[in-house]
């Protein structure tokens, strides 16, 4: 349904009018996200500059029953920030204020349109550390960040977006303003409703603010990256770290689509005629860095390494490190289209699962690359493909499906970080199972009775499995 021209006057006088765009040429940049092949027009795009606007917005909004979909950056990969047709589309970009570091508790308030890199150089800036580090953190919002509860490289051993998050201030679809958390390290009154936000994608309110907990910065770190021959040496090599027991910042993984994609666009002299490459990286203590990158080593050796790289300082381990930073955008150079994936099983079964993407490229003759966050049993499946070709894309569609099918029979999740949205909304169900499915769905419309929040994605608002 169009916005009505009463709706968009009322949002002219909450905001300013130089804070809604409706022109068409202007709502362009705003009518995809980061996800293929997804593109749909709103009906205006609202800029709020403080959480009153926020909630004055919701309240006319949810008045007249209108669509309204939360936007960060825009860089979500699973379409979550995709308008729905007409939408009001509430873009928090210009609410992004560091509002408060405070060392006595090591906590960190900002405001949600706040980037992750802005975080992170702030807390760096006063010696302190916030590990998330996605990687579209130059760009990515911090409330992006909560409401997809995104990981990183680092998450292997520091843990992802929600790890992190003390506080909420949530603006519900009424309109009405709510705080959960504060800074007490201990705090077990009533639920847990930040948790319930964190990883929300958008559907459950809209997050204005975020209590940050920050943590000392490591005194070193060593980065290394190991090249195989074969996959097989790669898996068993990071099941030995682990067990070793070692557990890593980074341990990372390119497949050798991916290798070859990276080494054509970056020049950083990575052999081509490997399987696998893996980037470890341990920080912490300098005498303990030194004895777990050691021992790291000696286990990649142990497992039949073809090499293995130490830097010796700060650029040779960045230079070895954007091996794994461009990998996307290395993939993202060979096709039109790129579908990044997030097919997450149990790191047992890791070696099994790349072997199975790698047999569904060649069944349906697709190009399929694949990297991740190894430590994690994070992988993200990149097919290389043309949206115009669609012939090509039904037959991605059925690889897809194919992998995700043997995901969750591995015993894994069809998402690790991205989140369901649209793209994978069709999966939910067979995952989530009849029980959850009917908890969210009534959850959500507890808090949104009219439906508002980011109509049609992450499910439909009744339908039963039929699993
Ligand atoms: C090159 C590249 C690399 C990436 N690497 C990673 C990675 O390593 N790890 C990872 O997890 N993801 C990664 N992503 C995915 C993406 O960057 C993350 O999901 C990120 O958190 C999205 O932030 P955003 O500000 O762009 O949010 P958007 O894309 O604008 O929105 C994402 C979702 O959050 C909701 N939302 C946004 N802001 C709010 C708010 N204030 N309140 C409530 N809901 C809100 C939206 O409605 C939508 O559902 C990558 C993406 C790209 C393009």
């Amino acid at each position: 349904m169009a916005l009505t021209d009463n709706l968009l006057a009322g949002l002219r006088t909450l905001v300013g009018p130089e804070n809604v765009l409706t022109t068409y040429e202007d709502l362009i940049p705003y009518s995809f996200d980061g996800t293929a092949v997804l593109q749909q027009m709103p009906g205006c795009v609202v800029f709020p500059k403080a959480t009153a606007q926020v909630a004055a917005v919701l309240k006319l909004a949810n008045r007249a029953k209108a669509a309204v979909v939360t936007r960060g950056s825009g860089t979500g990969l699973s379409g979550g920030s995709l308008p729905s047709p007409d939408c009001l589309l509430l873009c928090l970009v210009k609410i992004d204020r560091i509002l408060e570091l405070d060392r006595a508790n090591l906590t960190m308030l900002v405001e949600a349109g706040a980037t992750t890199q802005a975080i992170s150089n702030a807390a760096a800036a006063a010696g302190l550390f916030y590990p998330p580090d996605p990687g579209s953190m130059k760009i990515s919002t911090i409330g992006g960040n909560v409401a997809e509860n995104s990981g990183g490289l680092r998450g292997l051993k520091y843990g992802v977006t929600r790890n992190y998050v003390m506080g909420l201030k949530v603006v519900l679809p009424d309109g009405e303003v709510l705080w959960t958390g504060n800074k007490c390290v201990k705090d077990v009154a009533g639920y847990s409703l930040r948790d319930l936000f964190i990883g929300s994608e958008g559907t459950l309110g809209v997050i204005t603010r975020v209590l940050l907990k920050l943590i000392p910065k490591p005194a070193a770190k060593k980065t290394l990256v190991a090249t195989f021959a074969q996959m097989d040496q790669a898996a068993q090599t990071v099941s030995d770290i682990i067990a070793a027991p070692i557990i890593p910042c980074t341990l990372e993984f390119l497949d050798r689509t991916t290798i070859r994609c990276v080494e054509d666009y970056a020049k950083i002299g990575l052999p081509l005629d490997c399987e696998a490459l893996l980037l470890m990286e341990t920080d912490g203590h300098p005498a303990v860095v030194e004895q777990e990158a050691m021992k790291m080593v000696e286990i990649a050796r142990r497992n039949g390494c073809t090499e293995v790289r130490v830097a010796q300082d700060d650029a040779e381990a960045t230079k070895l490190a954007t091996a794994r930073r461009t990998a996307f955008s290395a993939l993202a150079r060979v096709a039109p289209t790129t579908i990044l994936e997030d097919a997450t099983v149990p790191r047992s079964e890791l070696a099994k699962m790349i072997r199975f993407i790698e047999g569904v490229a060649k069944k349906h003759k697709l190009r399929i690359g694949t990297f991740g966050h190894m430590g994690d049993g994070n992988l993200h499946p990149t097919c290389l493909t043309d949206e115009r070709n669609l012939e090509e894309m039904h037959r991605v569609e059925e690889a897809f499906r194919e992998i995700f099918d043997e995901t969750i029979r591995l015993g894994g999740t069809i998402t690790g970080e991205h989140g369901i949205g649209v793209a994978k909304k069709a999966f939910l169900p067979k995952f989530a199972g009849d029980a959850q499915m009917r908890v969210m769905r009534e959850l959500r419309r507890i808090l949104d009775p009219n439906g508002i929040l980011n109509p049609g994605k992450l499910m439909d608002a009744s339908v039963t499995t039929g699993v």
